[in-house]
C-alpha cells in the first residue's frame, strides 16, 4: 500500500521527465539495492557509472559524515580545503595541471565550450568558436552541450540550438578532417561513446584526431564523463590510447555517489579564463569534494580496484562471448572496455530489461537495442556468473 502511494505520489508531484520502473530503491550495500516492497537486487546498473565502488561504501559514507559535521557549504568566495586537495589529486594522477569543479556532466562540458572558445579570444586573439564533435554521441542536457549531443532525438522540440556546433561520424578520420576550418576551436568525443550504446574507437583513431588537431591548432576535449575514474580499468580511458587531450570532463562516478563534476586542463589554456570568467555557486563544495576525495583515495590506493575493473572486464566479456556463441540470431556483439560493457541485441531491449528486474538483476538498455552493464569496479565473478545465467534463460526462452 505505501509502495503504491509513493508511485502515486511520483507521478502526481514530479515533472514526467523520466520513464520509470516502478521500483522504489531505498538501501544499497556494496552490488546490492532493496526496494520499498521488500525485494534485494545486484545492480548492474551502478546509478549509470556512478557508484564505482557499490553502494554506500563506509569509507566514503565516513567521509561524507565528517565533512558534514565540519563543514557543509562555504562560497569560493574564500578557499575550500577539500576541494584544494581534490584538485591536487585529479592533477597529481592525470595530464592536467588545472582544475574546475562543478556540479554535473552537463556543466563539466559548458565549462570546456566556454573555455575553448574563450582560449582562443583571450590568449591567441583568434576568432575561432566551432566545435566538432560526434553523431552518436552524448554530452549533456543543457543549451551548449545539447548543441555538441550528436543525436536529433534529443534536439527535437528545443531548436533553435546554440550556433556553432558540427557533427561527424565517430571512427571517420577523413570526415573529421573535413569538417575543420579557420574557425574551429574545439574537437569534442568521448573516448568510449556510453549512451550511444558502448561504441569504441578504432585502434588509431584518436591518435589520429591528436594529430589532426595539432596540425590545424584545435583544441581536443575528451568528455570522460561516463570513461572516467576507473569504469575502463585505468583511471581515465584516455590512457589506453596514448593520446592526451588538452582539455577533459569528468561527474559520474568521481564523487562515489554525490553529484559533482570537473573540468581539468593544461595551464597553457587555463589561461583562457580569469577571475570572473565562469563559476558554480556549488562548485567544488566541501562536501561532495570530502566524498570525492574518499572515492579517489580508494581506487588509486593500491590499484586492486583498477586491477579487479580490468579481470572482470575480461571475465565479464567471455561470459557475454559465450551466450553470443549460443544465440547467434539474438546477440549481434560484444563489447567492453574494462566495466563500461555493452550487448548489442538484434533485437528491442527493453523486455530484457524487465525480465531481469522481475529476476532481481538491474541492467540498463541504451540505444534501443544495446544491453549495458555498468556494475560497480568490486563485482565479482560469482555476481557476473549469476547475471549470465539469467541471461541465458530468458535468451532460451526467447530463441
Ligand atoms: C552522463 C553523461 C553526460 C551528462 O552528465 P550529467 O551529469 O547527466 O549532466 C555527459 N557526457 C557523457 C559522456 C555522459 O555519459
Amino acid at each position: 500500500m505505501e509502495n503504491r502511494k509513493l508511485l502515486e505520489d511520483s507521478a502526481h508531484y514530479l515533472l514526467q521527465t523520466y520513464n520509470r520502473f516502478p521500483l522504489v530503491l531505498r538501501k544499497g550495500r556494496g552490488m546490492k539495492v532493496w526496494s520499498s516492497d521488500g525485494k534485494e537486487f545486484h545492480d548492474f546498473v551502478g546509478g549509470i557509472a556512478v557508484n564505482v565502488l557499490g553502494h554506500c561504501h563506509p569509507k566514503v559514507v565516513i567521509a561524507i559524515q565528517k565533512q558534514a559535521q565540519r563543514l557543509i557549504h562555504t562560497s569560493n568566495l574564500y578557499h575550500i580545503e577539500p576541494q584544494i586537495k581534490l584538485a591536487k589529486l585529479l592533477v597529481d594522477n592525470s595530464f592536467a595541471d588545472k582544475v574546475f569543479f562543478c556540479n554535473s556532466g552537463t556543466e563539466a562540458n559548458e565549462a570546456a565550450i566556454k573555455l575553448a572558445r574563450r582560449y582562443y579570444h583571450e590568449v591567441l586573439n583568434q576568432h575561432r568558436f566551432e566545435v566538432v564533435s560526434a553523431i552518436n554521441s552524448f554530452h549533456g542536457r543543457t543549451y551548449a552541450s545539447l548543441s555538441a549531443t550528436g543525436q536529433e532525438k534529443f534536439h527535437k522540440g528545443f531548436e533553435p540550438l546554440v550556433p556553432g556546433f558540427k557533427h561527424v561520424a565517430f571512427n571517420d578520420i577523413d570526415a573529421l578532417e573535413g569538417a575543420l576550418t579557420k574557425e574551429t576551436c574545439a574537437v569534442l568525443l568521448e573516448p568510449i561513446q556510453g549512451e550511444g550504446g558502448v561504441r569504441l574507437p578504432d585502434p588509431d583513431y584518436l591518435s589520429e584526431v591528436r594529430r589532426l588537431c595539432d596540425k590545424h591548432g584545435v583544441l581536443l576535449i575528451f568528455d570522460e564523463v561516463q570513461t572516467g575514474i576507473g569504469r575502463t580499468g585505468k583511471l581515465f580511458a584516455y590512457e589506453h590510447y596514448a593520446t592526451t587531450p588538452d582539455i577533459m570532463t569528468l561527474a559520474k562516478g568521481l564523487g562515489g555517489g554525490v553529484p559533482i563534476g570537473a573540468m581539468l586542463t593544461t595551464d597553457k589554456i587555463a589561461a583562457g579564463f580569469q577571475p570572473g570568467s565562469h563559476a558554480a555557486t556549488f562548485g567544488g563544495n566541501p562536501l561532495v569534494c570530502a566524498a570525492a576525495i574518499a572515492t579517489l583515495d580508494l581506487i588509486l590506493e593500491d590499484g586492486f580496484i583498477l586491477d579487479q575493473c580490468r579481470r572482470m572486464g575480461k571475465y565479464f566479456r567471455s561470459k557475454l562471448e559465450d551466450l553470443k556463441k549460443e544465440f547467434p540470431s539474438l546477440i549481434a556483439d560484444v563489447r567492453n572496455m574494462g566495466l563500461l560493457v555493452g550487448m548489442e541485441l538484434t533485437r528491442d531491449g527493453a523486455p530484457i530489461v524487465k525480465t531481469c528486474m522481475d529476476r532481481g538483476v538491474l541492467i540498463n538498455c541504451t540505444s534501443g537495442n544495446v544491453l549495458r552493464f555498468l556494475p560497480p569496479l568490486i563485482v565479482t565473478e560469482k555476481e557476473i556468473d549469476h547475471l549470465a545465467e539469467i541471461l541465458e534463460q530468458i535468451f532460451d526462452n526467447l530463441s
